[in-house]
């Protein structure tokens, strides 16, 4: 046995790193939830919620929600900002709002409105969709609710519906001519609205979202669209109605710089309108705030080189700063974090159903009397390396000669494919020997340093990259991965991970790295036992994940439990509520297949075998009940 810790796995993994104090490895080798920051005694064992799902009949793989930390981000973002608020002096306070489109679920909606009244924290709305929902959930009167996004008239007059509710909605102008329409049809319907202006910075955000900023960027009113709109405004007589200036460089701004940069830029616009007669009352910041996923604390896309404080002292203190030299009040400063409001409340639990080794299977290579002499001397090869360690490369070069002859042998049918079979597993053999020797040399060779890569397995996990993690596709995010369990244990397999998608863009094959190689290309995980299942979290999924699934290979949406901590249960927490998955009924008639028209087809065809006498008339009952109960289940694998 190795003589590892469960700090070893923390190196390995960062759980602390990314966990933001929610997620850490315990002693026992199972991974911990704390899920509030403020009660550090509460610790829920990730494996023990595995257990009481599977107790319930809840299949996996499935969705994990932590509401007590969707809580604690939301306290955590406004109690940072009037603790700095306080600080510095500024003469001015904090009213934060929630985009929606970060993660739409109800759920969601309602436990941060929740979390967030105190602080009176509303909602942001990029769709209409997105508005219906705040007009129901953002019962807060005080709060606000922003309007961002293209709006047609629906859009305007949803939101002039707010404000004869008594809300406080801002609508955003993106685009000028949204600008007129929302004139003319406010003094149609008798309703002021409350106006803002989302201006196009010159600033660049940096990381993968800068092109959301610059001249070229798709949002927002350039300086001369903004004096026009003052001018238009003034003249409709609602100048007294703009009372907020917008700007959102980005998502995942990985470097404080552009946060400095746009808040400096920002800060004079507001300060010169100001000047000029508009009465901006409140500045808001949009969204940004990056979530570490990969543990760096560097500018790496998947990560951020600043802290929470950080971000929101650059805020406070920029604005006081640029406010008292151009001798103006100091706003209402507005946020709008999604990513880090929800990104570690939830992660996805995967069972490992397999391991595909590109080393093969074990294949019998004892000799034969009249065997080819590429497959002897392959097995020659193994002998030589006995002798010294320092031909590694040599016999390194001398396989892959004889494995090409092999195959060009077999094409001219002069090698059998029992031969053949024996090559390839020879080779194989070699060159996992040549692995384990070239480790302990004190300079290894390039060549030989990927040897490890090519020899490494791939995990199958019962899940779909594309519905589960979906910016691991599509833009190269790292998610965090862990297995939940064993983590006091070496884990010897370097492997990537494929999903059960017939797509061979459906694997992950980027994860935490180190210094050396900030985004590694495998992970390390544990030998898989035939007595013991092993589950992977992939974390920080609550952000945009979450939501952005798709129906690849018709997989839909995952089962779901939420769990909230409760400390007077012994094991510190319950499962509130379980959302279930989708069933092969539903995502089927999602794509316009009714259901009970294919199981009456296919009772038909099977009608016709029994008729036939093919079909036993019992077994064909049996096979039509088969094929309704198939309908009605989960479409993930039931492993
Ligand atoms: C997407 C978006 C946000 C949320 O950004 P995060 O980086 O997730 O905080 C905020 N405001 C606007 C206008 C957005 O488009």
């Amino acid at each position: 046995m190795s003589n590892w810790t469960t700090q070893d796995s923390e190196n390995l993994y960062k759980v602390q790193r990314w966990g933001n104090g929610y997620f850490k490895i315990g002693d026992d080798g199972n991974l911990k939830v704390t899920p509030k920051l403020d009660e550090p005694n509460l610790q829920i064992d990730l494996p023990e919620v595995l257990k009481e799902m599977h107790a319930d009949g809840i299949q996996f793989p499935a969705v994990i929600r932590f509401h007590d930390i969707l809580r604690s981000q939301v306290k955590t973002l406004n109690e940072t900002f009037r603790r700095v608020i306080t600080e510095a002096g500024y003469e001015n306070s904090y009213m934060g709002v929630y985009p929606i489109k970060v993660n739409q679920m109800r759920e969601v909606i309602e436990e941060i409105v929740d979390a967030g009244r105190p602080y009176h924290y509303g909602l942001e709305a990029g769709s209409k969709a997105e508005l219906m929902a705040a007009l129901a959930y953002n019962t807060n009167r005080r709060s606000l609710t922003i309007l961002n996004g293209y709006k047609d008239d629906e859009y305007l007059r949803l939101a002039l519906l707010g404000r004869k509710m008594n809300r406080k909605i801002v609508v955003v102008i993106e685009k000028f001519s949204e600008l007129i329409r929302l004139i003319k049809l406010s003094k149609e319907l008798g309703v002021e609205p409350i106006i803002g202006l989302r201006v196009k910075m010159m600033v660049k955000g940096r990381g993968k979202w800068e092109h959301s900023s610059g001249e070229r960027a798709k949002f927002g009113l350039s300086i001369a669209e903004i004096l026009k709109a003052v001018d238009l405004l003034q003249q409709e007589d609602m100048l007294h109605l703009t009372e907020l200036l917008h700007f959102h460089i980005g998502s995942q701004l990985t470097d404080i710089r552009s946060v400095k940069e746009a808040v400096q830029e920002a800060s004079l616009i507001y300060s010169k309108l100001y000047q000029n007669g508009v009465p901006l009352q409140y500045i808001d910041v949009g969204g940004g705030l990056a979530i570490d996923y990969d543990g760096s604390q560097s500018t790496n896309d998947s990560s951020r080189n600043y802290s929470l404080d950080e971000y929101v002292s650059d805020i406070v203190y920029g604005f006081k700063q640029t406010c008292e030299l151009q001798n103006v009040p100091h706003p209402i400063i507005v946020s709008e974090s999604g990513r880090a409001i929800t990104a570690h409340h939830s992660c996805v639990l995967t069972k490992v159903i397999g391991e595909i080794k590109r080393t093969g299977v074990d294949y019998n290579t004892d000799p034969l009397p009249d065997e080819h002499i590429l497959v002897t001397n392959l097995r020659d090869l193994n002998n030589l390396l006995d002798e010294d360690s320092d031909n590694c490369q040599e016999v390194y070069n001398d396989a892959g000669q004889i494995k090409e002859q092999a195959m060009n042998g077999f094409k001219l049918g002069v090698l059998t494919l029992d031969e053949l079979a024996k090559t390839e597993t020879l080779y194989w053999q070699l060159l996992t020997r040549i692995d384990a020797i070239s480790h302990q040399l004190e300079f290894i060779p390039e060549e030989l340093k990927e040897i490890s890569e090519s020899l490494s397995s791939q995990y199958l996990s019962n899940f779909s990259v594309f519905q589960s993690a979906a910016d691991s596709w599509a833009i190269d995010q790292v998610l965090p991965i862990v297995p939940i369990t064993r983590l006091d244990e070496e884990p010897t397999k370097q492997c990537s991970l494929v999903d059960i998608t017939c797509d061979s863009d459906g694997k992950i094959d980027k994860f935490i790295g180190d210094e050396s190689e900030p985004i590694a290309k495998n992970i390390a995980l544990h030998s898989l036992k035939a007595d013991e299942d092993y589950f992977l979290g992939i974390f920080l999924t609550g952000a945009y994940q979450d939501v952005m699934g798709d129906m690849h290979n018709l997989f839909g949406r995952l089962n779901e439990v939420h769990i909230f901590s409760y400390d007077d249960d012994p094991k510190d927490f319950y499962i509130e509520e379980v959302v279930k998955g989708s069933s092969a009924n539903q995502v089927l008639s999602t794509m316009q297949y009714n259901p009970e028209i294919m199981a009456q087809l296919v009772k038909k065809q099977i009608d016709k075998q029994i008729r036939k006498g093919r079909i036993a008339p019992r077994e064909g009952v049996k096979l039509i009940d088969f094929y309704e109960e198939s309908l009605s289940s989960y479409t993930y694998l039931k492993s």
